[in-house]
């Protein structure tokens, strides 16, 4: 089925727009299903949802096309999900129809030891797009108010001055936070944060499918699993970080997890939504450049 990119953006508007929260305050994570497919029904309409997610693509292409030709905006799109939450895939398939030129990916992993001899955005604020580009951060600075968070001795190796580390600190880098994002909203870039919420019992699935599968085996590591006795410490953390950190220039999508096919056409849906917003179109060229394609024409026509 062949859809014109005005009603595919339409489409994505409809997915997206349950999943986004632009107000944090009343939010609460038990409202959002993993198990959620909202219409489509989970064998029989699998296909219909790679069609769509095939689509989308498509489409993205043709907006991060006019994006990077244009160099005006920038798009930064933030990564946050527990382990196996499929955070890797999303991204990969999401952006699998866009010109690598105009998309950088970057991972966040335990900072280093210069990191450490830095405050926390600095590390993120280096791998901030240029315009006219996509950046994606596979985690980012949201990991100072998740794992940070729930183990108390990430906070203690940060060589902060023990008189700013008190019951405070969340509340003060929730505040930065938002300040920070609103400061790259006025400058041109656009933030959309992702949240892949998978349930506990699908996160099992699939480390055991990892220990399982021989191919899978290199993406197990204990530590991961061990991470699951600290699950409801996480997911208030989680919680909290959207209800203080969800605003209308730089939205939270809580995308359900548990069925890959899904939140993919999600997080598609999201992004083409952020780029629609822009109204995007390719630069008009002027009188001068007109009269220097019409030289050039007739020059490469005469010999
Ligand atoms: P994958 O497992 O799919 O390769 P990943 O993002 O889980 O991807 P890992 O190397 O497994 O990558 O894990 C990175 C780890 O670094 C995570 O456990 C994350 O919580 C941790 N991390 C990221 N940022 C920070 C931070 N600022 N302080 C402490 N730990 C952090
Ligand atoms: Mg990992």
């Amino acid at each position: 089925m062949f859809m014109k990119t005005n009603e595919i953006i339409k489409r994505a508007r409809e997915f997206a727009e349950p999943f986004r929260i632009r107000k944090g305050r009343d939010f609460r994570l038990k409202d959002v299903d993993p198990d959620d497919t909202l219409e489509f029904t989970k064998e029989a309409d699998k296909p219909r949802a790679k069609e769509a997610l095939a689509m989308g693509v498509m489409a993205l292409a043709e907006l991060q096309d006019k994006l990077y030709a244009q160099d005006k905006w920038a798009v930064l799109l933030i990564f946050q999900a527990m382990d196996a939450a499929g955070k890797d895939g999303a991204i990969k398939h999401v952006m699998s129809g866009v010109n690598p030129q105009g998309c950088q990916v970057y991972s966040f992993k335990s900072p280093s030891a210069d990191d450490l001899d830095h405050d926390y955005l600095w590390r993120c604020m280096k791998c901030l797009p240029n315009r006219g580009q996509v950046g994606i951060f596979n985690r980012s600075y949201y990991e100072e108010v998740l794992v940070v968070r729930v183990h108390p001795e990430f906070l203690a190796k940060q060589k902060l001055p023990p008189k700013l580390v008190g019951k405070q600190i969340w509340e003060e880098r929730f505040e930065d936070i938002r300040n920070f994002e609103r400061y790259l909203a006025r400058n041109g870039v656009i933030v959309r944060k992702f949240f892949l919420h998978v349930s506990k019992k699908e996160q099992k699935r699939r480390f055991l499918e990892r220990i399982d599968d021989p191919l899978k085996n290199w993406k197990f590591s204990s530590n991961d699993a061990n991470e699951r006795d600290f699950w409801d410490a996480y997911m208030e953390a989680y919680e909290e970080m959207i209800q203080e950190t969800a605003t209308k220039e730089a939205p939270w999508y809580v995308v359900p997890a548990d069925n890959k096919w899904f939140t993919r056409v999600v997080v598609a849906a999201a992004v083409i939504e952020a780029l629609a917003d822009l109204d995007l179109e390719y630069p008009q060229v002027g009188e001068d450049k007109l009269k220097e394609l019409a030289a050039a024409k007739k020059k490469l026509l005469s010999k």
